[in-house]
Order: structure tokens, then C-alpha cells, then sequence
């Protein structure tokens, strides 16, 4: 569909660097709550509609975009998940989240997909959006007025706000407009990252399959019922093009062996990539008038499937504190912004290290150390306490 090129505002309520996820789903609903905002965005749309990244959507992500009118085809082709399922030590052991969480579950439904709904819907109701719009700064966080500079068309230009939001992820310029030394980042590395492959072929177990393996982790996951999505735990720095296609499916094969019937359907990889695996928090989440949402402010590994949906909470409080303050003119829920969304982030950020460092084995990892992770593993299949904590933590919570 060709959509007519939208003037360029000057001035606007929300100003929105990035669409992400986090920039698009926060536009959506300032739109439906009838609170203009401009979207700047430094890449094309096509670039950011193919952009591979996460794909486990929590029910308070699923919620959020239903009730911005997002959810159409994802209420169509999404896969509800049930469970996942641990393996370790050539066993298997399935983690059921409604029985273990009083219902809850999840949805399998591309990044990819949910952003190319969301852009379509703000673009069709003629909402503006830019791509192809690079911000180089933004001043101004301690004045009434914070403007956004950015560049379009071969052009400087400056966009006046009431507030910016930085949703333009863990490169984004948006955090540089707190004064050095306002914002504290606390951080950890990891001494592995993950080789991704994309695959047309039908996932070769119904959930997502996260596997521990003495020559490292593998996690099978899907983006629809022909296309597989598998991970292998790499060295950092590795380049993905020194992995051939059969010795990603026979390493993966090795990382998933269980006693008994079960196999791994192979396919053409259409995709390969490296993910280094960090994790990242900037508080205060707000300065002034610029607020900060999703990787702009915090960065999780992925191994517990958080980094979208963390991004998706932090914008359904802002959307709501937004509204508060358009309705009403009360900046209290935009002063509790950041303290609100950080007890959601360090939970998931403590989810996702124990995930990872469960699962993954690290370089020059001592057997001690193998020992307690198989420990756990065992007692999450045999005590329904340590399961339901997993499983929680998993499926995630309401927002706010
Ligand atoms: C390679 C990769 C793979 C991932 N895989 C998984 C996964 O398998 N599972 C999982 O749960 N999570 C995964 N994640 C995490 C998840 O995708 C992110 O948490 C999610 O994208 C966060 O959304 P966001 O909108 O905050 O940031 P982003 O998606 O990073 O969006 C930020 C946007 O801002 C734009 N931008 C940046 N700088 C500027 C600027 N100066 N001006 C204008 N625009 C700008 C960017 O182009 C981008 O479109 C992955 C992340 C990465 C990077």
C-alpha cells in the first residue's frame, strides 16, 4: 500500500525517538488516547520490518495490543504456548504454566510481524511517522520544551515537545540528554553469545525446547508451524559465517539428545546471526521531560524471553501516566514512571541472568559449578514450588 508522505510537524505533545517496538506500541496508544505524538525513526521501514529479534509475547503484551487494535492478525496467527520444555543430562522435563500459574500462558508471535502491524495501523490512520529520520540530539530535558534534533530528506529540522521519549534501543542518543553523571548504568557481560538461525522448517517440538548440554546451550523456538528458530551457545566474537549449515544442525542435534524417541527435523537456514548476551539497567528511567522505555534503558539476555515484553510494559505505564496527565494534568504517575517500571525490570533482569546462567556453560566452567546447575534443574522437575517460580517469572505478570 502506498501511503502519502505526511508534512512535518515543528511541534508536538510526545516526541518519540525509535520504532521499536517500544516506540511503535507507545505511538498506538497515545494515538487511540488521542494524544499527538511524532515518531522519529533513523532506519527505512523496510529495514525495520525484517529486523529478526525476539518472538515470546507475555498476555499483559498480548492485552496491550489488543486494546490498541494491533491484535487482529496476531489473534490469528499466533501460537498460544502452554509450557516449555527443559532437557538436561538426556532428559527431559516439561514446565506447564496454566496449571502452575492459574491459567496464564504465552503467545509465539513474531517481532517482525508485531511491528509490521503496528506501523501499518499508525500509518493508515495517517499518524506521523518518519523513517528514515535519524535524531541526532536531544536538549532541552530540564526546560518546558525539549526539542528533538533530527535530521530528513537531506535536512536538519527540530521537533518541540512537551516530553521526549527514547525508545531507540541500546545505541540510541536519547540517554545523552541527562547530564553526565544523573543516570547510573549497572551492567553484567557474559563470556558467551548465541548463533541464531532462521529455518523452513516445521519446529521439531510443539514448545519451546531450552536445553543445558555439557558442550553448551540450545534453545528451539518457532515463528510459525514451517519456520524454526534455533539458537546455539557460541564463543564471543564468533563469526557466523564459520558455521556451515550441517555443522549447526549437527551441534544442535548433540545439544538436544534425549534418551528416547524424539528428533530434530533439519531444513534450509535462511538466516544466520550472533547475538552477544549482556545485561543492562539505567536509573533513573526518566530526566526532566525525556523518559526513557525498553533498550534504551535496560538490555536482558534472551534466554528468558523478556527483552519485547519488558519494552511493552514500560510504554502501557507510560501510555496510562500520559493519559493521567492529558486528562487531568497530574504528573503523578509520570513522576512514579521510573520507579514503577524498574521493579518489573530487575525482576525480569534476575529471571533472565538465572536463565542464562543455568543453562549456559561458561569457559573454563567447573564441574562444582555444573553440579549446582544440574541440581536445579532437578529441582525444578521434582519440587511444583521451584516449577511455579520458573513458571511465573516466565509468563510474566500484570503491568503497572
Ligand atoms: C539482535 C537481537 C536479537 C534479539 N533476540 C531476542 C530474542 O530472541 N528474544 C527476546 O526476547 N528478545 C530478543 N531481543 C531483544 C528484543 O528484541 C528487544 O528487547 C526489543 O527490540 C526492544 O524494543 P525497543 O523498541 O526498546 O528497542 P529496539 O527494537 O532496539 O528499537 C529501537 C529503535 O530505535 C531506532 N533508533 C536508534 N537510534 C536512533 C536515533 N538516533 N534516531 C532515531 N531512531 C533511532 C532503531 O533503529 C530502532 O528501530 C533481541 C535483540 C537484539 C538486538
Amino acid at each position: 500500500m502506498t501511503v502519502p508522505p505526511v508534512p512535518l510537524p515543528a511541534r508536538t505533545t510526545v516526541g518519540v525517538v525509535g520504532a521499536g517496538p517500544a516506540g511503535l506500541l507507545l505511538a498506538r496508544l497515545l494515538h487511540r488516547a488521542g494524544i499527538d505524538c511524532v515518531v522519529l525513526e533513523s532506519r527505512t521501514r523496510d529495514y525495520v520490518e525484517q529486523r529478526q529479534r525476539a518472538g515470546i509475547l507475555e498476555q499483559a503484551t498480548v492485552d496491550a495490543l489488543r486494546s490498541s487494535g494491533a491484535a487482529e492478525r496476531l489473534d490469528r496467527e499466533g501460537l498460544a504456548h502452554d509450557g516449555v520444555e527443559l532437557r538436561w543430562g538426556r532428559r527431559r522435563h516439561r514446565v506447564d504454566f496454566p496449571s502452575l500459574t492459574g491459567g496464564r500462558r504465552v503467545w509465539v508471535y513474531a517481532q517482525t510481524e508485531v511491528v509490521k502491524d503496528l506501523i501499518g495501523l499508525q500509518l493508515g490512520d495517517g499518524a506521523p511517522l518518519l523513517f528514515d529520520a535519524p535524531v541526532s540530539a536531544v536538549v532541552g530535558a530540564d526546560t518546558a520544551r525539549p526539542l528533538v534534533r533530527y535530521t530528513h530528506g537531506g535536512a536538519e529540522h527540530t521537533l518541540a515537545c512537551d516530553y521526549v521519549v527514547g525508545c531507540d534501543g541500546f545505541h540510541g542518543v536519547t540517554r545523552n540528554a541527562a547530564p553526565e553523571g544523573a543516570l547510573t548504568t549497572f551492567e553484567r557481560a557474559y563470556p558467551y553469545s548465541w548463533l541464531g538461525v532462521l529455518a523452513d522448517v516445521a519446529p521439531s517440538n510443539d514448545e519451546l525446547v531450552y536445553a543445558h548440554s555439557p558442550r553448551g546451550f540450545a534453545l528451539l523456538s518457532m515463528r510459525s508451524p514451517t519456520v524454526s528458530r534455533l539458537y546455539l551457545q557460541v564463543p564471543n566474537g564468533t563469526d557466523p559465517g564459520a558455521w556451515t549449515d550441517e555443522r549447526i544442525w549437527d551441534e544442535l542435534d548433540a545439544r538436544f539428545a534425549v534418551d528416547g524417541d524424539w528428533s530434530l527435523a533439519r531444513g534450509p537456514i535462511t538466516q544466520k546471526s550472533v547475538l552477544p548476551m549482556r545485561s543492562v539497567v539505567t536509573e533513573p528511567m526518566r530526566w526532566g521531560r525525556v523518559l526513557l522505555a525498553g533498550d534504551a534503558a535496560h538490555i536482558v539476555p534472551p534466554t528468558g524471553a523478556k527483552g519485547l515484553n519488558l519494552a511493552a510494559a514500560d510504554v502501557i505505564v507510560l501510555a496510562r501516566a500520559f493519559e493521567q496527565w492529558a486528562r487531568t494534568g497530574s504528573t503523578a504517575g509520570l513522576d512514579a514512571y521510573s520507579d514503577t517500571c524498574l521493579r518489573r525490570v530487575w525482576r525480569a533482569e534476575h529471571f533472565s541472568w538465572f536463565m542464562t546462567t543455568t543453562l549456559h556453560t561458561a569457559p573454563g566452567q567447573s564441574d562444582f559449578d555444573t553440579r549446582l546447575q544440574l541440581s536445579q534443574l532437578d529441582r525444578v522437575a521434582a519440587s511444583a514450588h521451584a516449577a511455579a517460580e520458573l513458571a511465573e517469572n516466565y509468563v510474566g505478570g500484570p503491568v503497572g
